[in-house]
């Protein structure tokens, strides 16, 4: 086993999981990487790393993934929970299908790679949960209802679970991102909402990337294991909302 925990990553295969990865391949942590596409993640080439192919909302899948690689790495130090889609769109017009993949993946999703490490890490009082908030977890936005009470949701549970967790010595970290740099817009099938999202970023003279998130995601574990950042919001200066 090395000397440093293992941290577990979700939607590693792009933007900010993947900067993510990179970070903390760089300060030497053994990682478990999960995304749907393997491919991606292969490519980042990090060593002491697994890769598995995961979607998130096959509770199985995730805890198959970590019981791989608790078996070479030890136990899961931090989890991340990070995948997601935004899927913006106007709610008079908006397929109920996109609101249930939003709820499946952001919310049930991210509950299934909590309930994979929360026992163990209740058991050894022990551990961090980092879930990938938004500003949209925050505020209400043209165009996001479903999208931000996805994200409120995310905002709500951590923080709850925080408390319920905070006499096991278990850390519930939120990042809340405003505009990043990724592919997240890009599967948003509105195009007036995603063309206006577009011009709106180049407006504030464009989003923050990928690796400004990973370095707060990195600053709020690095902490020692009494110090607990409940929440980190960071977004481009010119971001107004
Ligand atoms: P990307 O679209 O670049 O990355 C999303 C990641 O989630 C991909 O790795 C994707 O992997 C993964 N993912 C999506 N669906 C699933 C699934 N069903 N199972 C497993 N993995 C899945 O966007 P970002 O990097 O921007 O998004 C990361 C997180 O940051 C999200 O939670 C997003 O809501 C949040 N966020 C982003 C902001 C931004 O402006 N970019 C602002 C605030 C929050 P794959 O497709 O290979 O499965």
């Amino acid at each position: 086993m090395m000397s440093k925990g293992l941290i577990a990553i979700t939607g590693a295969s792009s933007g900010i999981g993947k900067a993510i990865a990179q970070k903390f391949a760089k300060e030497g942590f053994p990682l478990l990487l999960m995304a749907r596409r393997q491919e991606e993640m292969e490519a980042l080439n990090i060593d002491n790393a697994l890769i598995k192919m995961v979607d998130v909302t096959d509770a199985d899948a995730i805890k198959k993934a970590i019981a791989d690689a608790e078996k070479i790495y030890g136990p899961v130090e931090c989890m991340i929970n990070n995948a997601g889609v935004m899927l913006l769109g106007d709610p008079v017009t908006q397929s109920p299908d996109e609101w249930q993949q939003m709820f499946d993946v952001n919310v049930k999703g991210l509950l299934n790679g909590v309930s994979a490490v929360l026992p163990a890490m209740k058991e050894r009082k022990g551990g961090t949960v980092i879930n990938i908030g938004s500003v949209a977890g925050r505020k209400t936005l043209g165009g996001h209802a479903v999208y931000c009470g996805t994200k409120f949701a995310v905002h709500a549970m951590t923080e709850n679970m925080r408390m319920e967790l905070s006499a096991h010595d278990v850390r519930f970290i939120t990042i809340a991102p405003g505009a990043t740099e990724s592919e997240l817009i890009s599967h948003t099938t509105n195009d007036d909402i995603k063309n206006g999202y577009e011009s709106w970023k180049n407006d504030i003279g464009g989003a923050i990337s990928a690796d400004d998130v990973a370095n707060s995601v990195y600053f709020a574990f690095a902490q020692p294991q009494n110090v607990c950042i409940r929440e980190i919001v960071l977004a481009p200066t010119r971001q107004e909302p």
